[in-house]
């Protein structure tokens, strides 16, 4: 162990996180939180379209009310020539189509430097896979007492990401829950190998719930809903996946998004499947 405490089943009970007033929840007595949205916020009306459709098909058609909107304001991406973000102005059209919906939304932060603004914006930060030791922005973050969602990194042991999520509470924030995305295997028809197995043992040695993203792993669109509902059998507090109006001109993770066609049926399975109990 590496001298990390405040995270484990031991040091307390377990934590929820209460989303824009309570507007949204993750843990104990919560439904398992759906986080959708598109990989980036484009422009201001896809990211609006997006949240109005959520908002009619999950909360207004299936009465399913545990949602967050997701979307990227700074993207972290491999290559410096694609597509890096609108930035501060994403956040801008992200709150509008949220509130237009009466959807709680989330984003990335990637700068430390960019944690307050965000944090004016935004209900939920999160800290991509890249991000997950950066221990200034980690610190940043702690700052906030905002709900923050800390993914693991494609190359991490649960330890370090343990680790990483104590840098949010010895920082005085416990509103954190940790997201498994996948990580770097030996399939090499899906993007990474989804780590199924980190959900119960979290769960078991930590005081955090855990969310799982089920695109990136995925990395093609038709992969994503079977990863969606092996995450919820496994028991996660809830799952991530980009949904955007029309997939093949996202700029950024095209393959993987689903049109809201696939959304809609792959949200009607799980509820018939009961795998987003009540
Ligand atoms: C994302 O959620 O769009 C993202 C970049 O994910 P990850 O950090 O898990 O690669
Ligand atoms: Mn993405």
């Amino acid at each position: 162990m590496a001298g990390c405490k405040l995270v484990y089943r031991e040091a307390g009970p377990p934590v929820r996180l209460e989303i824009a007033g309570g507007r949204a929840c993750i843990g104990p007595g919560c439904r398992p939180l759906i986080v959708a949205g598109p990989c980036s916020v484009e422009d201001p009306d896809m990211i609006r379209e997006t949240a109005l459709f959520i908002r009619r098909l999950l909360v207004d058609t299936l009465g399913y009310s545990n949602v967050v909107l997701r979307g990227g304001a700074w993207k972290p991406r491999t290559s410096p020539y694609s597509f890096q973000g609108h930035g501060a102005r994403a956040l801008e059209w992200l709150r509008e189509a949220g509130d237009a919906a009466g959807l709680p939304v989330a984003t990335e932060v990637m700068d430390p430097r960019d944690v307050k603004l965000a944090a004016e914006y935004v209900d939920v930060l999160w800290v991509g896979a890249r991000n997950m030791q950066n221990t200034p922005l980690l610190r940043e973050l702690a700052k906030t007492g905002k709900p923050v969602l800390l993914k693991r990194h494609f190359g991490a042991t649960v330890e370090e990401w343990l680790c990483a999520a104590e840098y949010l509470l010895a920082g005085g924030n416990e509103q954190v829950a940790l997201v498994e995305r996948g990580t770097r295997g030996f399939n090499e028809y899906a993007r990474f190998s989804l780590d199924i197995t980190v959900v119960p043992v979290v769960k078991k040695l930590s005081r955090l719930p855990v969310l799982v993203d089920v695109s990136h792993p995925a990395g093609r669109r038709e992969l994503v809903p079977p990863l969606a509902a092996a995450a919820l059998a496994a028991g996660a507090d809830g799952v991530m996946v980009e949904v955007h109006p029309n997939p093949d001109k996202a700029l950024s993770d095209a393959k993987q998004q689903l049109p809201f066609r696939m959304f809609e049926e792959m949200a009607r399975e799980l509820l018939e499947r009961g795998l987003l109990p009540r």
